[in-house]
């Protein structure tokens, strides 16, 4: 048997009350899954069990999970969405800039693929997903941690891969470029307009086209795909 079958599934996104992560979650409800949201505010798309969950907090992992479990059954598709970004020049990023964003980023989906793997081993069979980021292959002036967090997304992808592989879970990289939402209101025009200019497409991507390879990935199409990194970033990280 196959994660798929058409079934309903079990699936969690965290960080799924905003941007990217809601997108997400949009088109797995939209497809007639059993969506769970985490975040630390909540407010999660209608029709979503919303759970206040803050990913640097093992304990409050574990009770999601629970929680989810109860409601939906075992999480069979993770997509380890939520990040944060502390951005500044290495010389003057704090250590606890750089321990906030790699805590959330890359040891809050540790805790998450931990958890989840619990189960799915039992069900012999999961999707697991990590948002990474282009900047994680690129690297970025003024995103050391984050770049860092990213890309050490893909190490652990690939090393679960191959530890749980032969019970039917994969686990992937989707590397998003640039999109619109509230990670990246926060440059300017000016700035949007250099990063604009530097994509082939030339333009932003949108939550929703993110959505789809996430879609992809963790459908029956995607059943072969695994330790794979999937850029969706018209263009800008080619080649790595
Ligand atoms: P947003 O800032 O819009 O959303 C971030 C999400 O993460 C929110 O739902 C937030 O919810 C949640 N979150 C942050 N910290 C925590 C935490 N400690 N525990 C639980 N939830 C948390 O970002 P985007 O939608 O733009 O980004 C989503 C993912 O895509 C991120 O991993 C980001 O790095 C990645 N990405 C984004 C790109 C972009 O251009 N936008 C490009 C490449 C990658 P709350 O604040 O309520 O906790």
């Amino acid at each position: 048997m196959t994660v798929t079958d058409n079934e309903p599934r079990s699936v969690l996104v965290t960080g799924g009350n905003r941007g990217i992560g809601r997108a997400i979650a949009g088109a797995f409800l939209a497809q007639g899954d059993r969506v769970a949201v985490t975040s630390r505010s909540g407010g999660g798309p209608e029709g979503s069990l919303d759970l206040v969950c803050d990913i640097t907090d093992a304990a409050a992992v574990d009770e999601a999970f629970s929680r989810i479990e109860e409601e939906h059954g075992p999480v069979e598709v993770l997509v380890a969405n939520a990040g944060v970004t502390a951005d500044t020049l290495l010389l003057r990023m704090s250590e606890e800039d750089w321990s906030r964003v790699i805590d959330t980023n890359l040891t809050g989906s540790f805790r998450l693929a931990k958890r989840a793997s619990k189960g799915m081993l039992r069900l012999r069979r999961g999707r697991i997903v990590f948002i990474s980021s282009v900047v994680g292959l690129l690297g970025s002036a003024g995103q050391v941690n984050y770049a860092a967090s990213k890309a050490g997304l893909v190490g652990m992808a690939r090393s679960l891969t191959r530890e749980l592989g032969s019970r039917s879970i994969t686990a992937n990289v989707v590397a998003p470029g640039f999109v619109d939402t509230d990670m990246t209101a926060v440059l300017t025009d000016e700035q949007k307009d250099t990063i604009k200019q530097q994509v082939p497409l030339q333009r932003y991507g949108t939550p929703e086209e993110i959505a789809a390879a996430v879609l992809w990935l963790t459908g029956e199409h995607g059943g072969y795909v695994t330790g794979a990194v999937i850029p969706v970033d018209g263009g800008l990280g080619m080649g790595h």
